[in-house]
């Protein structure tokens, strides 16, 4: 789980994936473009052995997030999970950028392709421009500008030279990014009243919030709505001491049926779960999905996806309630396998179904990749709070965000 933070999360932040062969100068690029040497730098190929991130302010974009990644032409013995940290890191950026180095550019073009099959806004870099003539420089940028159909900036990052340049152009790549969904789209106006039930259990975490609490509370204030936060216990009261019914009750899916129960009529209804399934996700995906519960049988398997990895506690939501809830429904033969942060199968295709968490640890892109591959893969995909509120059987009664249009 994860608490009040003082400054933006990755998942806030434009993640900027920089990718290239071995020693290409990726790493000395990012020092160049974050003025600081935190990324690790050697003569020695493939010694940048996982993703090095690195925020900054950019500018014209915000907070972003740059992804320093393996090369992706590593042989080494770590080889394998250096390429696949680094397919990870494809998955969740935002805007790319591909450093150009050798005369052979095939394996940069692979990437490209991919970027651009992701509809990720990419752009190139000549690195080590030291090394060439003007001339030389001027040729290999128009070559590698009309074969790549993106643009290529000659960058020599010991001198700094260009690197104005590339921070400008990623300027004008995020401007065409659209603009960000928010949790509370189309659910509540200025002025609403809206009740947030937080239980405060032992699974909660000691002294602080989790990050979807946080960020609800956060943009209810911003739209100036009466915000009242509760525990269970406290929401019949705090229903009684209002004059009018509130507009909206948002509450943490493990206590649905219970809130649902007190939900005056008029009053719309969701969890934090779901909101965080509309902001992240594929809302009317997620939420069709639920529906094959229904086909599931003994012999299904499910997967529970989780975002986030922490001690699994007694009662846990995604390792305990979940699959009983499921069991007691289909049979206790039910395989459900739990997969937590990173970890998540490339071949989802041996599942039934797939439910993910809220997911507020990684940005929309990350999630929307793991969408894209279960409906690849043919499999129905859903999220923690819509499948307890079907599985409680209050499924209709339950408001879902707005879809991106
Ligand atoms: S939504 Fe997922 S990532 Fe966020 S706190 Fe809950 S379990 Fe962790």
């Amino acid at each position: 789980m994860t608490g009040i933070q003082a400054s933006t999360s990755s998942a806030n932040r434009t993640q900027i994936g920089i990718f290239g062969r071995m020693n290409a100068g990726k790493s000395s690029l990012i020092n160049a473009l974050t003025d600081q040497p935190s990324a690790i730098v050697s003569d020695v190929p493939g010694t940048t052995t996982d993703v090095v991130r690195k925020p900054m302010e950019i500018h014209g974009i915000g907070a972003c997030l740059f992804l320093d990644t393996a090369g992706f032409d590593d042989t080494g013995i770590l080889a394998d999970k250096r390429i696949q940290a680094t397919e990870k890191a494809l998955a969740s950026c935002d805007l790319a950028i591909i450093v150009f180095f050798d005369s052979d550019t095939s394996l940069e073009g692979k990437w490209i392709a991919k970027l651009k099959e992701r509809k990720v806004p990419v752009m190139g870099v000549l690195s080590h421009m030291d090394a060439y003539s003007s001339q030389t420089i001027q040729e290999r940028v128009a070559a590698l500008e009309k074969q790549y159909g993106l643009a290529v900036i000659p960058v020599d990052s010991t001198s700094r030279h260009g690197i104005k340049d590339v921070l400008q152009q990623l300027v004008n790549l995020s401007s065409g990014k659209k603009e960000q969904l928010r949790l509370l789209d189309g659910l509540v106006q200025e002025g609403d009243t809206v009740v947030l039930v937080m239980p405060q259990d032992p699974q909660a975490p000691v002294g602080r919030l989790i990050q979807p609490e946080v960020m609800t509370i956060r943009e209810c204030l911003d739209r100036n709505c009466i915000t009242i936060c509760v525990t269970p216990q406290q929401l019949p009261s705090a229903l009684a001491s209002l004059k009018n019914s509130p507009e909206l009750i948002i509450t943490d899916s493990q206590v649905f049926s219970s809130v649902h129960e007190l939900c005056p009529k008029g009053t719309q209804l969701t969890s934090f779960s779901i909101l965080m399934a509309g902001l992240k996700g594929d809302i009317r995906y997620l939420s069709q999905s639920a529906a094959a519960i229904e086909s599931l049988t003994e012999n299904s398997r499910v997967l529970i996806a989780e975002c986030c990895t922490h001690a699994p506690m007694e009662e846990d939501i995604g390792r305990v309630k979940i699959p009983n809830m499921l069991r007691k429904k289909i049979g206790q033969g039910l395989k459900v396998d739990v997969k937590a942060g990173t970890d998540f199968p490339s071949d989802a295709s041996d599942y039934d179904l797939i439910i993910q968490c809220g997911g507020c640890m990684f940005n929309r892109r990350y999630i929307m990749s793991r969408i894209d591959q279960a409906k690849a893969a043919g499999v129905p995909m859903s999220n923690y709070g819509i499948v307890i509120a079907y599985l409680s059987g209050i499924m209709n009664h339950v408001t879902l965000p707005k879809e991106e249009q």
